[in-house]
């Protein structure tokens, strides 16, 4: 594989992967840089990036970010992935994915789910979606703990949360 050159925010992600803090009950879904963070629209209609991504080799395995059920396991616009719901309500989504789980099984955290495929980006990487209900949330938050604890209401008059942002489809 040849040399990648890395953007300027780099090192700093680089530094936060290398020496994760991860809540008790969590793992990373595979051992990696993130080389791009969540970037939630500032409408639901924009682009943006809802999830995080991790370095990591094509061929990879892929394993749970915390305990969970499998309840999706196919492909969205020929990209295959996987969704795990955890018992917070969380649901956790990991493309490009070829599940090695089926729908239903339950998983710890740490374990394999799925081989990692090329595609999402020009370095190859995991992307890792974290949501409640349709709301994007931050993974790499929830993944070190921070931040993301039990399920909060947000107030009424809530237009666009820092944190999440309605979504209705599939998207890097
Ligand atoms: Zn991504």
């Amino acid at each position: 594989m040849s040399p990648v050159t890395l953007p300027a925010a780099a090192p700093a992600l680089e530094a936060v992967a290398a020496a994760p803090k991860l809540a008790e009950d969590r793992a990373w879904p595979v051992t990696g840089p993130v080389i791009r963070t969540f970037q939630p629209p500032a409408e639901v209609w924009s682009a943006g990036h809802r999830g995080i991504d991790i370095a990591a080799a094509a061929g990879t395995t892929v394993v749970a970010a915390a305990a969970g059920t499998v309840t999706w396991v196919g492909v969205i616009a020929g990209v295959p992935s996987l969704s795990i719901t955890h018992v917070s309500g969380l649901r956790t989504t990991y493309l490009p994915v070829t599940a090695i789980v089926s729908t239903g099984q339950v998983v710890a955290a740490g374990e394999a789910v799925g081989v990692l495929q090329a595609g999402h980006a020009v370095r190859d990487c995991l992307h890792l979606g974290l949501l409640r209900g349709s709301e994007y949330l931050d993974p790499l938050l929830w993944l070190t703990g921070a931040r993301i604890g039990p399920i909060r209401l947000l107030p009424a008059d809530t237009t666009v949360s820092q944190l999440s942002i309605k979504f209705q489809r599939y998207s890097r």
